[in-house]
């Protein structure tokens, strides 16, 4: 049985769904869903991500934490967290460029938060050494001081879709029929959720909304909050989204969002604007909402740049000219991604940031 069959029986047994329940079956099926079957990262997958970029992306963010970790004393033993690690390839490089603080590593419980079994084997590979442990959900990390990560994660978390009526907002629906998935609607109805949505939306207008962004950063908000700690957000989206913005690519390449169930990577922009809101509910502090390309720089990338840049020559020398640009240029992810750093309100922000 494909997704594809198990989708269409549960619509024609249970009637349309939502795109959010369609987002959740396809990536994470226990047995036929998109990152529970695989590895979809890099040039022989379906996408790439900064870490996979360059080496750089998680020296900086591991730079970053760890002078947050000394800026609020260096708290003893901590949680030193990432939340969808993919391959691993981002805590490997922070690992090993947060070797140089002392005391960082030895007081940090590398701890990954990641749902799918094929990724957890690839992570153990490029993480022999440092005993991380692995938890399904943020709601099993313990109640310490918490430094974590979250790069392109939040994009992953499926979304609501809702479009403007005159009476109201109707919601996107999938349905079935002859043996294709197609969108409907459901019939127009009052939002509490959208009220805000009113202000900057007319009639048509497409709003998205992602029902599990704010208990997760509830989750954090509340352990930086109580026992300190910093979070880094990282991911493309902005203060709010609007219209259609969930997105299939398989083979580096977007393909229709209803075509290949399980196949393909799906994937959202993220609103900040309720992470942001979540984290102050929490008592958290969230920075300023600051493209990536700018945090970079702040970081010192092109600093990093040079200096790696010192023993390459040729083909090496290229690839690191274009990783440097990619991450940082606002053509490229520079940007269209964006960094939200989450901390205690009496703490500095992460360097990179500002409050
Ligand atoms: N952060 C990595 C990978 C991004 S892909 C990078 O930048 O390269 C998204 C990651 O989130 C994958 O590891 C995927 O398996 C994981 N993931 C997606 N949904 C999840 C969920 N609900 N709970 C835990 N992990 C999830």
């Amino acid at each position: 049985m494909t997704l594809f069959d198990l989708i269409a029986a549960r619509i024609r047994q249970d009637g349309p769904i939502s795109m959010a329940d369609y987002m959740a079956d396809c990536l994470l099926h226990p047995t036929l869903g998109y990152y529970t079957t695989r590895d979809p990262l890099g040039a022989a997958g379906d996408f790439t991500t900064a870490p996979e970029i360059s080496q750089m992306f998680g020296e900086l963010i591991g730079l970053s934490l760890a002078q947050a970790w000394l800026d609020q004393g260096r708290p003893a033993p901590f949680t030193l967290a990432e939340l969808g690690p993919g391959r691993g390839t981002l805590m490997a490089d922070l690992l090993r460029a947060t070797g140089a603080v002392p005391g960082f590593l030895e007081a940090a419980q590398v701890t990954l938060v990641e749902a799918s079994p094929v990724l957890r084997e690839t992570q153990a590979r490029n993480l022999t050494g440092h005993a991380p442990r692995w938890l399904d959900n943020v709601d099993a990390l313990p109640d310490a001081p918490l430094f974590l990560i979250a790069n392109e994660f939040f994009d992953a978390m499926p979304v609501r879709q809702f479009i403007r009526q005159d009476d109201g907002w109707a919601e996107r629906r999938i349905t079935v029929a002859d043996d294709a998935l197609s969108f409907g609607l459901t019939a127009p109805g009052k939002r509490p959720a959208l009220a805000h949505r009113l202000e900057d939306t007319r009639q048509g207008d497409m709003v998205e909304l992602c029902p599990a962004a704010a208990p997760i950063t509830t989750a954090i908000a509340t352990r930086i909050a109580t026992h300190g700690g910093a979070a880094l957000i990282v991911d493309y989206g902005d203060w709010r989204s609007l219209g259609d913005t969930v997105q299939a690519l398989r083979d580096h390449r977007p393909v229709d969002v209803l075509k290949c169930p399980g196949q393909a990577d799906l994937t959202a922009h993220v609103d900040f604007e309720p992470l942001a809101q979540a984290a102050h509910d929490a008592g958290c502090h969230a920075s300023k909402l600051t493209p990536q390309g700018v945090f970079l720089e702040r970081l010192g990338i092109t600093a990093r740049a040079q200096a790696l840049a010192r023993d390459m020559r040729g083909a090496a020398l290229d690839d690191l000219v274009a990783a440097h640009r990619r991450l940082t240029h606002p053509a490229e992810m520079g940007n269209l991604f964006k960094t939200l750093g989450l901390f205690p309100a009496q703490a500095p922000p992460p360097p990179g940031l500002e409050r």
